[in-house]
């Protein structure tokens, strides 16, 4: 390779989609720096530039295509820069994209490094990530096929990493100073099904939360089929775990669950939610809902807009179908909910969230939480509690990566603020 800057290369990332997509962007970038390269905050500086896609929605695909014209102008413009392209849009095939963009130098699969970095660090450079929380993909690929879904036909199949990759690559995070580990993939909770031997994700929890200098553990996202009762154990015992879940349901539907093949009813995920906050009973849950997927009719998204009210989740996020290409509902089905329907049930959700989010948070007045501090901005502390909520609160010094106790003294639908207190003591 050769380079338009010869002291040191320089390479960008841009990143968009699920948080395996930035798990994957911290490892690249991660084993560049390794290499010696080092990262710069402005494409136009580099020279390299990844572009880590996502196409799980139409309007995601039309940013990752705007974005590599964008990307033809410049390498035309200088014919040395390197052009990375990887993620979803790639997925397991990649002769036919080289047609459509030939300016583009590699092709990757989703969490594939390119044959020039393929050897662990050679020029091992520090890290100067300063950031204390972490993103470590435990399981790749989708075995579900959820009939809307293209991500099993671009991740491919369920693939687990070994219990002492993952712990190895966790106590080097923890050297480099991170604090916080959020377990990624898209159902965590299968985790090692497909290992020889079986494990689970209850028992990496427990390996996990041995780790010195670790303060916190997540994972994300759960598949309501995979959540079992030992996990629920483990999540509701071992200290490190955040008492925190994601857990997607997707419509509050029946018929509409069955078309989706998500394999389970309204009522399971209910008594699921209920399971869950029986043995855990401050815990936070999110979700993600579909609206408008096809056929759906009002009195069906009502079913979901009541099991909203219902189970109350800590927070919601709520995209309009959008047909995939290849995926049985693409096939089966036509998109037939009017786009001003789905903007309308869009907004129904929105509102309807916002309004409960408002009462949990203000649940939290006058308490003291514990925060992870993981930066500033405007002149304040940020981090979040153990329950995921973000928090701005002033007082205190250097307490980047410290884990505080915060008075809060306000609260709105989307954050927390408050006052320092005190610094905790480590792990
Ligand atoms: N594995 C996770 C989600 C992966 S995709 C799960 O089982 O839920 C992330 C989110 O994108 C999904 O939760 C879903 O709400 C949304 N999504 C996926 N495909 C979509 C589509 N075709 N149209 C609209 N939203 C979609
Ligand atoms: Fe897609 Fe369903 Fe797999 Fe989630 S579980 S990635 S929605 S196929």
């Amino acid at each position: 390779m050769s380079f338009t800057n010869l002291t040191m290369p320089q390479y960008h990332i841009w990143t968009i989609g699920c948080q395996m997509n930035r798990a994957e962007s911290e490892r690249l970038s991660e084993r560049l720096r390794s290499h010696g390269y080092s990262e710069v905050p402005l494409a136009a500086d580099a020279d390299i530039i990844v572009v880590n896609s996502c196409v799980v929605r139409q309007n995601a695909e039309d940013k990752v295509v705007n974005k590599l014209q964008n990307l033809r102008a410049m390498k035309a413009r200088n014919p040395l820069l390197r052009i990375v392209l990887t993620g979803c849009i790639v997925g397991q095939n990649p002769a036919e994209l080289s047609e459509r963009f030939p300016f583009v130098d590699d092709f990757l699969a989703p969490g594939e490094f390119p044959t020039w970095l393929q050897l662990p660090s050679c020029t091992a450079k520090p890290t100067d990530d300063s950031s204390v929380c972490s993103y470590v993909p435990i399981i790749q690929g989708c075995n579900n096929f959820c009939s809307y879904c293209i991500v099993p036909y671009r991740r491919g199949r369920e693939k687990s990493r070994t219990p002492d990759e993952i712990i190895s690559e966790v106590k080097h995070l923890v050297l480099q100073g991170k604090k916080e580990i959020t377990l990624v993939g898209q159902t965590v909770d299968s985790y090692g099904h497909d290992l020889t031997p079986k494990t689970t994700l209850a028992q990496l929890l427990v390996s996990l939360n041995n780790v010195p200098g670790l303060s916190r553990i997540r994972f994300l996202t759960n598949h309501p089929k995979d959540m079992s009762p030992d996990l629920i154990e483990a999540m509701s015992k071992i200290d490190k775990v955040c008492r925190q879940i994601n857990l997607p349901i997707q419509s509050g539907d029946d018929a509409i669950l069955k078309a989706m093949r998500r394999g389970y009813s309204a009522q399971d995920y209910s008594a699921l939610v209920a399971r869950l906050r029986q043995a855990i009973p401050d815990i936070a849950i999110s979700t993600d809902i579909i609206v408008g997927f096809p056929d759906e009719n009002d009195e069906q998204f009502q079913n979901t807009f009541k099991l909203l009210k219902d189970i109350r989740f800590d927070s919601v996020h709520v995209a309009m179908y959008s047909p995939r290409p290849g995926t049985l509902a693409a096939r089966e089905y036509t998109d037939n909910v009017d786009q001003k329907s789905k903007k309308e049930r869009i907004t129904a959700v929105e509102a309807l969230q916002k309004e409960i989010a408002t009462e949990i948070n203000n649940s939290y007045k006058d308490r003291s939480v514990e925060v992870l501090v993981e930066g500033t901005n405007k002149g304040r502390w940020k981090g979040r509690t153990r329950s995921d909520k973000i928090v701005f609160f002033s007082g205190g010094e250097e307490l980047v990566g410290k884990t505080v106790s915060v008075n809060i003294e306000k609260t709105g639908p989307w954050s927390l603020k408050g006052r320092f207190l005190a610094t905790l003591p480590e792990n």
